[in-house]
């Protein structure tokens, strides 16, 4: 049996992926499920997947978890560090799914231990990529893409040559936004940016497509992964998503990923590797569909790309504080504090302050110089805002 473990259990990743596991039951041992506020959600999960422990991040909760596992013989356990813990518990395949900069300290625990990483949580390679490749070299620890576009460019490279590539196209379906006049944007509400026409994710990562914040951490995420220059990596448009990245060889050919927008696809290649077996996800009609189209991604109308571009350039720390600003400006515009077009505006002016204030270029790559320099970031994103919106 398979020991696996699934960080952020409760998120729209975290539950495709039980959905998978669930399907085999008897080929898996559940060792430990995490989540946040969905008490429910999780102990019922846990239950049926006869998990050894769950967990959720927040202490206040403790007593709520407990007594919904009393009699089970699970294990409760919460806070920060009990979900750190959980993922320190030897296993050999453990889901990152948390949101946010969250997942970076779980996910290193994972990648300590041995087990092989299937990384849903973008952030983690954002804010300390070189970091996270050099504990998985020391541990063994084996790092697999879930993001979709990332787990289509891992595919499409099977059995080729890195030297052979010349760029990766990554696409992005545009988001909630991607028929709207670009004036139109600053008057954009929470609930229209959360609302996707092709995919059912998170509230958080549906907002950022709408941005392309998730794009930019995508383009970060691929330079970090895949090893390749900033220059090798495009963005487009492409509305229909059903091509979910390019690879582009040195002979011209190029490598599309073509599937249905389903995270069971990516997150069944990750549990089976390197395996394939069959998925429960929807076979596309390609006549039905008809036609696949493609348009730029302008970076006048989304300035996430151009940052993205700029974190890169400056490399360093730079991903931690770009992903931390990012992450607070979202929450200004969920609570309505700050406009749409304004968290762009916001993780600019943090990004130009803090490379002028810090010189993090000279910053040492350990975890706690990435906390602190997320800690900072957070809390000049909120001064801005603050002062300025
Ligand atoms: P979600 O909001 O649906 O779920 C997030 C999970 O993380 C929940 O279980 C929640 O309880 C937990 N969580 C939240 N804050 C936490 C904290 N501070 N500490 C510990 N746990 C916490 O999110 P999602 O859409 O499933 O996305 C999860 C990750 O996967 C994100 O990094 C996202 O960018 C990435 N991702 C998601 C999709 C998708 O289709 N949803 C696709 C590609 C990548
Ligand atoms: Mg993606």
């Amino acid at each position: 049996m398979r020991r696996v473990s699934i960080l952020g259990a409760t998120g729209s990743i975290g539950q495709n992926t039980i959905d998978l596991i669930a399907r085999d039951a008897d080929a898996y041992q559940v060792v430990a499920l995490t989540g946040g506020q969905n008490i429910e959600q999780l102990a019922e999960d846990a239950i049926r997947m006869r998990a050894e422990v769950a967990v959720t991040c927040h202490e206040a909760l403790y007593p709520a978890l407990k007594s919904a596992l009393a009699g089970t013989g699970i294990a409760a356990a919460a806070g920060d560090a009990a979900v750190a813990e959980a993922a320190a518990r030897p296993a050999d395949w453990v889901m990152s799914a948390i949101v946010g900069a969250a997942g970076l300290v779980p996910g290193l625990a994972a990648i300590k231990q041995g087990a092989t990483l299937a990384l849903a949580n973008k952030e983690t390679l954002v804010a300390a990529g070189p970091l996270v490749l050099a504990e998985s070299a020391k541990s063994g620890a084996r790092i697999l893409p879930v993001d979709s576009e990332h787990s289509a460019i891992f595919q499409a490279l099977a059995g080729e040559d890195i030297a052979a590539v010349e760029r990766v196209i990554i696409t992005a379906s545009g988001g909630a936004f991607r028929d709207w006049p670009t004036a139109a944007l600053a008057g954009a509400t929470p609930e229209q940016a959360a609302t996707h026409p092709n995919w059912a994710m998170g509230q958080r990562i549906t907002i950022d497509s709408a941005s392309l914040f998730n794009k930019a951490l995508e383009i970060i995420e691929a330079h970090e992964f895949f090893g390749l220059a900033p220059s090798q990596i495009e963005a487009v448009i492409h509305p229909e998503s059903l091509v979910h990245a390019l690879v582009g060889f040195n002979d011209g050919a190029l490598m599309a990923h073509v599937g249905p927008p389903d995270m069971r696809h990516a997150i069944g290649y990750a549990l089976h590797w390197p395996e394939r077996r069959e998925l429960p996800v929807e076979r596309l009609d390609l006549v039905k569909i008809g036609t696949l189209s493609f348009r730029a991604a302008d970076t006048t109308r989304y300035p996430a790309l151009r940052l993205a571009r700029e974190v890169m350039e400056a490399g360093g720390l730079a991903g931690a504080i770009f992903n931390a600003a990012k992450e607070k400006a979202l929450d200004a515009f969920i609570a309505r504090r700050i406009g749409f077009t304004e968290m762009a505006q916001v993780v600019e002016a943090v990004l130009d302050k803090m490379s002028s204030e810090n010189g993090l270029e000279n910053a040492i790559f350990e975890i706690d110089a990435v906390l602190d320099v997320d800690r900072l970031a957070r809390i000049r994103a909120g001064e801005l805002i603050d002062q300025h919106f």
